[in-house]
């Protein structure tokens, strides 16, 4: 029997589902999740996923705020943005995309960022958190790792997983959620020995590597679940060849296009895997979904008990949270939370809480920086726009 694949675009859209009912509630009430997304210079790359986030935001009726400061842009200048959007309060959630231009000190403008807009889950505040096993906002491809598995019923407790890779992005918050989810993991990196020895003793193995193709067959035990996290643009025919021989598609795709996706994991492993998520198509999904995601759950989590509590709309799965009417002692042990917004009663401590922004360091001039660099002004929606700043770029149109 052949594996089964873990379609990422249909986990996505019942993840959006959920989405469409919660921000529906909290439209209700008067509040619209607002993502601000900065892009600095004009790497085509970072443009294009830039701009698939802002589709996302607009598809499910979130507000979207688009920066586009110049690739000169300084360090000083890029952490007036960032501390400009901490400050507004129709913004819930802040992304910089990486990578930055050279001058720019990327650990700085990722630090600068508000721990509660921290949307990409990067800010050390909220990797300690994880860390600790306390509620936090994740870094989005792990997170949806983790819904993939769970709404996979990929049974996780007392499995053995492997995780390919240790990067702050990927590698390590993945072994985390592992962790917490009850998982016994193992994290393999490039000076670990007897790669495919320790691969093929999981049961889930995850690879985070960015290595076409590295994990073959002899790495995965039959029937284990294989997740892909690799996303390589393979441009040498003779690479692609060796990769897809047995897949006259993809050969014949890369022909017309010069280049083809492959994935850290061998297609051919689908046929020892049990499960396994395809490139492209697999996780790739579910890191837009769960930045949408941690967008609301941000919004949430500024405002404390001023919203009403998201348990009509939250999965079937996180009942048990809603019922308990606090915080769950370990959020990420229960089915599906990573894209549970906590209940609302229990405000996040300091200094998760926004009500904390006035300590955070203010620069009067960025009030209006934000403007100054974008290239369109667009009227936006959000509700305290006229009020303090000028009117940014919301759209990834054009
Ligand atoms: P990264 O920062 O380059 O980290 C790669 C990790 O793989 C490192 O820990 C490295 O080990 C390890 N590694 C490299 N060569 C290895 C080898 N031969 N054997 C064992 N381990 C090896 O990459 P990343 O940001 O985590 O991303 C990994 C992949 O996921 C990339 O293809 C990236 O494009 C993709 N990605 C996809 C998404 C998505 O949405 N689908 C999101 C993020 C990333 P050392 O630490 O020892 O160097």
């Amino acid at each position: 029997m052949g594996a089964r694949i873990l379609n990422g675009n249909a986990i996505r859209d019942q993840i959006y589902a959920e989405l469409k009912g919660e921000i529906s509630s909290l439209a209700a009430v008067g509040i619209r999740p607002g993502l601000a997304a900065v892009r600095v210079g004009d790497d085509p790359a970072s443009k294009l996923y830039v701009n698939s986030k802002i589709a996302a935001c607009e598809k499910l009726g979130l507000a979207s705020f688009h920066v586009t400061p110049p690739a000169s842009t300084t360090t000083d200048e890029l952490l007036s943005i960032v501390s400009d959007l901490n400050n507004r309060d129709d913004v819930d959630g802040i992304l910089v995309q990486m990578p930055l231009p050279k001058q720019i000190d990327s650990k700085k403008i990722l630090d600068a960022i508000a721990p509660a807009k921290d949307v990409d889950g990067f800010h050390p505040v909220n990797v300690g958190r994880l860390v600790a096993g306390r509620p936090a906002l994740v870094a989005c491809t792990p997170a949806g790792v983790m819904e993939i598995l769970r709404r996979s019923d990929i049974p996780i407790e007392g499995a053995n997983a492997v995780v390919i890779g240790r990067s702050d992005i990927v590698g390590k918050p993945m072994a985390l959620l592992l962790l917490h989810a009850n998982a016994t993991v193992t994290i393999c990196h490039s000076k670990s020995k007897d790669l495919p020895g320790i691969a093929r003793r999981a049961d889930i193995i995850v690879a985070a590597i960015g290595k076409a193709a590295m994990v073959t067959p002899e790495f995965v035990r039959p029937g284990a679940t294989v997740i892909d996290v690799g996303q390589i643009v393979v441009k040498d025919a003779a690479q692609a060849q060796r990769i897809f021989a047995k897949f006259p598609a993809k050969l014949e795709s890369f022909r017309a296009k010069g280049s083809v996706l492959a994935g850290d994991v061998h297609p051919e492993v689908a046929e020892v895997a049990g499960a396994y998520t395809p490139v492209p198509g697999g996780v790739g999904p579910l890191t837009i979904a769960m930045l949408m995601s941690n967008t609301v759950k941000a919004a949430r989590m500024r405002r404390g008990s001023s919203v009403p509590s998201a348990a009509a709309v939250r999965p079937r799965c996180c009942a048990s949270a809603s019922r308990a009417g606090s915080l769950p002692e370990n959020p990420w042990s229960r089915p599906c939370c990573a894209t549970a917004i906590f209940p609302c009663s229990t405000p996040m401590p300091s200094p998760m809480n926004c009500s904390n922004q006035a300590s955070l360091p203010t620069m009067r001039s960025c009030a209006n920086s934000a403007a100054r660099f974008s290239s369109r002004a667009e009227p936006w929606t959000a509700r305290s726009s006229a009020r303090s700043f000028s009117p940014m770029r919301r759209s990834a149109r054009g």
